[in-house]
């Protein structure tokens, strides 16, 4: 997949991310979701890539191994890449959410504010052309529109995170068509219309005075307790990084 010209060079990326990460880890801003957490899955991939992929939030799986999408709908999810003729090291995937709710309970909305900054700031590092959003709370957030993905699944959109204009492109969750036949199909049918979407580039980017201020400097700083991870989740493992 071509670089998108203007991005940031890797290295900086991969320490940035790196940096990202370890905040990530001590974070205790939610504190049932720390507390009940074996890892905090911050995202994994190509810092590089072109295209994002954006889930809702890790399961048991992604909690025990500590990297996004590993589970069943992850399969599906490389299964449908490889279809495309594109494989998950060309892409970075990460959650809405970076901790997984007990017994796989939806995000509550104070745990998507809490942790809304670390996914603007992986946007703003990794610099994606395309974030594809994988079921409702990845779209509604990215969106801020309720608008579910009935509606929108397959529609892309240009909108702008942070200082950065991106080709949004919401599409069924892979578990949501683990499960209904006609829902893979339909996943399957908006998988096919990527390539074309990624050849188009980045989108055209807001001039530099009409841009927010970036987030970077939002995402908290560790708490000053030492993040519970286990030992076996060194941080470049965890991060996954190509
Ligand atoms: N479902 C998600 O939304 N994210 C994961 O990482 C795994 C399953």
């Amino acid at each position: 997949m071509p670089g998108t010209p203007g991005k940031q060079g890797p290295a900086s990326r991969r320490e940035a991310l790196k940096e990202l990460l370890a905040r990530a880890r001590a974070c205790t801003r939610c504190s049932g979701l720390a507390a009940t957490r074996k890892t905090v899955v911050f995202g994994a991939g190509n810092a590089d890539a072109d295209l994002m992929f954006v889930g809702e939030a890790p399961g048991a799986s992604e909690d025990e191994q500590g990297l996004p999408f590993v589970g069943r709908a992850g399969k599906l999810l490389d299964q449908l890449l490889q279809e495309i003729g594109l494989s998950r090291a060309e892409t970075f995937v990460a959650n809405v959410l970076k901790c997984r709710p007990p017994g796989n309970r939806d995000p509550l909305p104070v745990e998507i504010e809490n942790c809304h900054e670390y996914l603007l700031r992986q946007v703003e590092l990794i610099e994606p052309s395309v974030i594809c959003t994988l079921g409702n709370f990845s779209t509604k957030l990215l969106r801020g529109d309720p608008t579910g993905i009935t509606r929108l699944h397959g529609q892309a959109e240009v909108i702008t995170l942070g200082a950065r204009a991106v080709r949004l492109y919401p599409i069924y969750h892979p578990a949501a068509a683990l499960y209904t036949p006609r829902m893979l199909q339909t996943l399957r049918e908006d998988f096919a219309a990527l390539p074309e979407l990624l050849a188009a580039g980045a989108p055209e980017q807001p001039r530099p005075g009409a841009m927010p201020e970036p987030v970077a400097e939002a995402v908290p700083e560790p708490a000053l307790e030492p993040a519970a991870e286990p030992a076996n989740a060194p941080e470049a493992d965890q991060l996954g990084l190509f």
